[in-house]
């Protein structure tokens, strides 16, 4: 199958090759759907053993972040880079702000930020050549890091799982088990101390455990023992595909919901979380705090907006249960069907013609 083919068969609508040579310069940014806005999503900088590798993956994301942004009420579609390159080694000005200016001839149709081996000040560089990055540092009117509303939008979320599991919003004494301590996992941790949760975690650097632990009062336990760990709530905030044919028979806990991306290995693993009685909130609704924060920095960056919006993720959740629950379908599937109706239906508006200069951008209206 060529390029063409794989981009039919996930939907995408545009996929862009670029390369500087003279800076090492070998990137690809593809554009999955702007049915609800521009194509928003990280640049995520990876040794890829070849292109063909880097093109799936990028496929893949951009697809992904067109329905968390959907699901999540954002004016946003769906969108990723990737740069192939070791961050650790290929990394500078020039490559990113290459880079920039390729993200500007694009004319914002896809906009940028931070991912997985890019961080606040290869943004920096980007910035230099395009109005079309956020995650800018704050020192720029950007957001800076978006954990801390990523945690506190699982929070939000969490919220909702307690309400449909156990019948109250109420985290107080909730046993929540949380899988990595770090930037999310962290506070999320700090998040949950102050609702009254007790708390059992596990992070493979000791560092970051013992400083939940001094921090916080967390109680520790090692990498693989948080899987059996007896909880209410299992919260992977680490790795993707923690749920899958080796982990779920162990867990003992009657909710999953954490931050991680891509926590089912497979969508069968969703299944199998409802067959056993275990509510799964679907990882791109629940963590979805850090995306709405990077939003809120296009009209110029505002913390109440950003946390007010996010608080949205409760109801978004909440959404996700009843239609499951309606159509007879597990959690991740009405996560899917949540996104695509959304889009399905804002497409319809479109039909009525309004003059650019009288169109505002709307926010998810929310308590
Ligand atoms: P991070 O790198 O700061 O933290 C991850 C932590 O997990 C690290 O402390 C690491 O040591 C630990 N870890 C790795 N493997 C582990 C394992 N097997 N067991 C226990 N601990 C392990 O990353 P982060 O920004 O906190 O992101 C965590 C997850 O949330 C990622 O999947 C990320 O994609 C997702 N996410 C993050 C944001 C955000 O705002 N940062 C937003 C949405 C989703």
């Amino acid at each position: 199958m060529g390029y063409l083919d794989d981009m039919n068969e996930l939907g995408h609508e545009q996929v862009v090759f670029c390369r500087n040579a003279d800076v090492g310069l070998r990137a690809i940014i593809a554009i999955h759907d702007t049915t609800l806005g521009p194509a928003l999503g990280g640049v995520r900088m990876w040794p890829y053993k070849d292109e063909a590798e880097a093109f799936k993956d990028a496929l893949r994301l951009a697809r992904g972040m067109t329905y968390k942004a959907a699901a999540a009420g954002l004016n946003l579609g769906g969108g990723k880079a990737v740069i192939i390159g070791d961050p650790k080694r290929d990394k500078s000005e020039a490559l990113f702000r290459a880079f920039g200016r390729f993200v500007e001839s694009l004319g914002g149709r896809y906009i940028t930020a931070e991912d997985v081996g890019t961080d606040v000040n290869d943004m920096e560089f980007i910035f230099m050549e395009t109005r079309f990055v956020t995650g800018v540092h704050t020192a720029h009117g950007g957001s800076g890091d978006p954990s801390p509303v990523t945690a506190y939008g699982i929070i939000q979320g969490l919220k909702a799982c307690a309400n449909e599991r156990f019948g109250t919003d109420s985290l107080q004494n909730l046993k929540v088990a949380i899988q990595g301590l770090g930037n999310v996992g962290f506070h999320f941790a700090q998040y949950l101390k102050d609702e009254g949760a007790r708390i059992v975690a596990c992070d493979i650097d000791p560092n970051r455990a013992r400083r939940a632990e001094e921090e916080l009062g967390v109680q520790i336990v090692g990498p693989d023992e948080i899987y059996d760990a007896v909880c209410d709530v299992f919260s992977p905030c680490a790795l993707g595909a923690v749920l899958n044919d080796k982990t779920i028979p162990r867990l003992k806990c009657k909710v999953v919901a954490g931050g991680a991306n891509n926590q089912l290995q497979d969508d069968r693993h969703g299944d199998e979380l409802q067959k056993r009685g275990i509510l799964y909130a679907p990882d791109y609704v629940i963590n979805a705090g850090g995306l709405t924060n990077v939003y809120c920095e296009l009209e110029g960056y505002n913390r109440e907006r950003a946390l007010r919006m996010t608080r949205g993720i409760f109801y978004n959740l909440r959404r996700v249960f009843d239609i499951a629950k309606q159509v007879g379908i597990p959690t991740y599937r009405a996560a899917d069907r949540l996104a695509e109706e959304r889009i399905g239906l804002l497409q319809k508006i479109k039909r009525t013609f309004v003059p650019p200069q009288f169109r505002r951008r709307m926010f998810t209206p929310v308590d």
